[in-house]
């Protein structure tokens, strides 16, 4: 059976973005063909200025909306990254492979240490070094596929590299993992700023949907989502970014296709209005299902501890291996 890896940040609440890119197929699709690992990344928080009860509160609601989203603990491993020493063991042996050159090429790395000079802070090392911490995340459960958003795919690049060269330097110790992405839905963007991703970290809220905005102001978001002076509905993702993000999340909401969708519709108001009540019918069974398990939250912190162990027992092996091949 294949191993999967994947996770998310609490750097933020989880937006549709994260659900329609990543953790919708992870709970459909990933963790019945896999043996599928999921986890809250909590240490990747740390990489930008945070407040510390703030992440905790993020970890667990996360952890919340995995098992809300469908994540089932029986058939996946879910489980918190700091509980796992694992990663931050793996991660010091892969900085003594990465180069400081290839860490600076990070697309992520150039936009969010800008973001930061721009507001006047200092740039955490951690946030240089996050890719390294992330193929740490990878390799240390053998993983073969990273099932991730678009905007992901150079980190699992990043990560192949690493482990081929540490394979090659010092012996097989790591699996060769491959990112997947969704056909529909892989990068949702900002309904304010079309040319940029709707990331939970931003803090352009109107332009985000959040997977616990009430069904209203999902509606208002939507509808208020900005198009262009054009009045014909075309799928042009360079032309017209506005028109086809609001078509990808209508069609990766209710499994069509954007450009077929483009056809359907006459005016931006319509498609508008489609497009909130899919998002809105797509929440719905989240939010209801994570209203239930916030009021159980034994059930959750259990869960946690179980993958953890689970996920230790998987991990310890791995880096130890790796230790002793790179001559300690
Ligand atoms: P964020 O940018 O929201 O902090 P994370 O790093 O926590 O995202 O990502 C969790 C998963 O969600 C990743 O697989 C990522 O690729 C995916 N993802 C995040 N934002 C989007 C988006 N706007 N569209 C599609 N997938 C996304």
């Amino acid at each position: 059976m294949k191993r999967v890896f994947s996770g998310v940040k609490p750097t933020g609440h989880l937006t549709l973005g994260n659900y329609l890119g990543a953790m919708r197929q992870w709970a459909a699709v990933d963790q019945h063909r896999a043996d599928a690992l999921f986890c809250v990344v909590d240490l990747h928080a740390l990489t930008v200025d945070h407040d510390p009860a703030r992440v905790r509160r993020l970890s667990r609601q996360a952890a919340t909306l995995l098992l809300a989203a469908g994540l089932d603990p029986r058939l996946c491993t879910l489980f918190v990254q700091s509980h796992v020493d694992e990663h931050a063991r793996l991660s010091y042996l892969l900085e003594c492979v990465a180069t400081d050159g290839e860490m600076r090429r990070m697309i992520q790395y150039k936009e969010k240490a800008a973001r930061e000079r721009e507001r006047g802070g200092s740039v955490r090392l951690s946030l240089l070094t996050y890719p390294v911490l992330m193929a740490a995340d990878i390799l240390a459960y053998g993983t073969d596929e990273v099932p991730v958003g678009d905007d992901q795919t150079q980190h699992v690049e990043l990560t192949r590299d690493l482990a081929l060269r540490f394979n090659q330097r010092y012996g097989q110790a790591f699996v060769v993992p491959r990112a997947t992405t969704p056909a529909v839905g892989a990068r949702v963007m900002n309904l304010q700023e079309p040319m940029s991703k709707m990331g939970k970290s931003d803090d352009s809220g109107p332009g985000i949907v959040y997977l616990l905005d009430e069904p209203d102001v999902v509606r208002k978001k939507v509808m208020r989502a900005v198009t262009d002076s054009g009045r014909d509905v075309e799928y042009d993702r360079e032309g017209r970014p506005g028109v086809a993000n609001l078509l990808e999340i209508l069609a990766a909401c209710t499994g069509g296709n954007p450009e077929a969708l483009a056809d359907v519709y006459e005016s931006y108001g319509a498609l508008k209005k489609d497009t909130a009540e899919a998002v809105v019918e797509v929440l719905r069974p989240v939010q209801a299902r994570h209203k239930e398990l916030c009021a159980d939250p034994v059930f959750v912190e259990g869960v946690l501890r179980d993958g953890a162990q689970r996920a230790r027992a998987m991990a310890r092996p791995v880096v130890d291996a790796a230790y002793r091949a790179i001559g300690l």
